[in-house]
């Protein structure tokens, strides 16, 4: 049987990461957090000495780049060759550098399969940036989860601050405008919403009014699969 999968997709700081999991813990559904690889990528160039503003040489490196991605009790753990790097890449230098290295054409080939093969086992709640658009163009369901630039920065930068991080909220908004207009004008795979994604906005939404709508969606989907 073909499984059930669901894109959402959308800027960064709309709360995809936290609404989509909380849905596939409802749901039963495996969530993959794709921006993990991207990060993953990022932090392999930085261990490497490429600089952040020019990180084309990490194309080269790619096959001899090993990516797992694990599922325990903790959520989604990445490995790098072998090595657990899920703390390390959710920091702001990472944030900068998946945003770098997913620019490139090379890097996002070579994410592709193995995006598509965990969609292939699992039923899967992905998030990501093109996931309805180019990873998964057959999803049942897709979303675009979206809200306004002051929403999301605030919501990044308690984030942040919970985790500890000296941060303030202007320097926040910045740098989140900055990584939503790389995002959206690169050439590949560009951030916008499939045509025929559902646009969520949850500016005005509490995180569980978010969630209910997600999971709504994705049983209406399960329902129509079961009828149709
Ligand atoms: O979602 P997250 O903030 O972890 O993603 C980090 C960066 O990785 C994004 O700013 C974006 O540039 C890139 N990304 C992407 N495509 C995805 C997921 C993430 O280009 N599917």
């Amino acid at each position: 049987m073909k499984q059930l999968a669901v894109a959402i997709d959308g800027p960064s700081g709309a709360g995809k990461s936290t609404v989509a999991r909380a849905a596939a813990q409802k749901l039963g559904f495996v969530y993959v957090d794709t921006g993990a690889l991207y990060r993953a990528i990022g932090w392999y160039a930085k261990e490497k000495g490429i600089a952040l503003e020019d990180c084309q040489p990490v194309c080269r490196l790619l096959p001899e780049i090993k990516l797992r991605l694990l599922y325990d009790e903790r959520g989604q753990r990445v490995l790098v060759n072998g090595r657990d790097v899920s703390e390390e890449i959710r920091t702001p230098e990472m944030s900068r550098y998946a945003s770098a290295v997913s620019a490139l054409a090379p890097v996002r080939q070579f994410l592709l399969q193995t995006q598509r093969d965990i969609a292939r086992e699992h039923a899967v709640i992905m998030d990501g940036r093109d996931i309805g658009t180019v990873i998964l163009p057959d999803a049942q369901v897709k979303i675009f989860l979206t809200a306004s630039p002051e929403k999301r920065a605030e919501r990044r930068y308690l984030e942040w601050k919970e985790k500890g991080l000296a941060v303030d909220r202007d320097s926040v908004l910045q740098e989140l405008m900055r990584r939503v207009e790389n995002d959206t004008r690169r050439e590949q795979a560009p951030l916008r919403s499939a045509e025929d994604a559902v646009v969520l906005d949850t500016s005005e939404l509490t995180l569980e009014e978010s969630v209910e709508r997600v999971v709504a969606l994705v049983r209406a989907a399960m329902e129509g699969e079961r009828n149709g």
